[in-house]
């Protein structure tokens, strides 16, 4: 089995390498390793291999991580993301211990947020999630809402509005694979062109980061081909 610091040098080889066929700067593209369902150790041995910015889907679970890393690891500051979906009655602790959300897909969601980011803290960094391939089970709002969504996000004083992200429908082949990034890049131009200011795609998984990065990701959101399979029994 290979280490976690030889998984985040294969995964930023591959950054470059999909950056490259795309006529892109590697640079142009921040990696997020997905650490849910894995302990502070491995955050710890990603940190000694020089990973700085990470992935949690559940609040309680990353809130116990950062909990034990700062107990045997004080002097690590990771740049914490939350990337799962968000109840009310969890903005508060979400705003309080995090850099960046991911998943905002309702106002009222981002005005708690704002509301209860602490004021000695930066404003809280935003992506608005869009349910781009259009199915009812998941989160995510829809492209049409998106504008009027953003509009107002921007104008909330505790947060950055930085961009998108999705998480498409999984996909065999890479043109497939493409089609959803593709409509989340235009969606973001579009933005851009009535005058919002965002700077950050966040789109791609392990099995679809080349096709993302083909499409213009700048933030690709890592688990498995870092930390390994994950068990959810643990
Ligand atoms: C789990 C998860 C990832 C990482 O997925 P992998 O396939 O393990 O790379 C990325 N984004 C979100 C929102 C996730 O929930």
């Amino acid at each position: 089995m290979s280490s976690i610091a030889e998984n985040l040098q294969a995964v930023a080889r591959a950054i470059v390498a999909a950056a490259r066929n795309a006529g892109r700067e590697p640079r142009e593209i921040r990696l997020l390793a997905v650490s849910k369902t894995f302990g502070a150790d491995a955050v710890i041995e990603a940190m000694a291999a020089g990973q700085t910015a990470f992935g949690e889907n559940y609040l309680q679970e990353a809130l116990d991580k950062m909990a034990e890393l700062g107990r045997i690891a004080p002097e690590l500051q990771p740049e914490w993301h939350f990337i799962g979906p968000i109840q009310s009655n969890k903005t508060r602790l979400i705003a309080e211990h995090f850099a960046w959300v991911h998943s905002v897909d309702r106002f009222k969601i981002a005005q708690r947020l704002s509301d209860q980011r602490p004021s000695h803290l930066p404003p809280l960094n935003i992506c608005l999630q869009v349910n781009i391939s259009g199915e009812a089970s998941k989160s995510g709002a829809t492209p049409e809402e998106v504008p009027a969504l953003a509009q107002q996000v921007a104008l909330l004083p505790g947060l950055k509005l930085r961009g998108l992200m999705a998480i498409p429908e999984p996909a065999e082949d890479e043109a497939a694979q493409r089609a959803p990034f593709r409509q989340l890049r235009e969606l973001a131009e579009a933005l851009r062109a009535q005058g919002i200011a965002i700077d950050t795609l966040s789109m791609g998984m392990s099995a679809d980061m080349a096709a993302a990065i083909a499409e213009g990701a700048t933030m690709v959101r890592i688990g498995t081909a870092i930390f390994g399979k994950r068990d959810y029994a643990n």
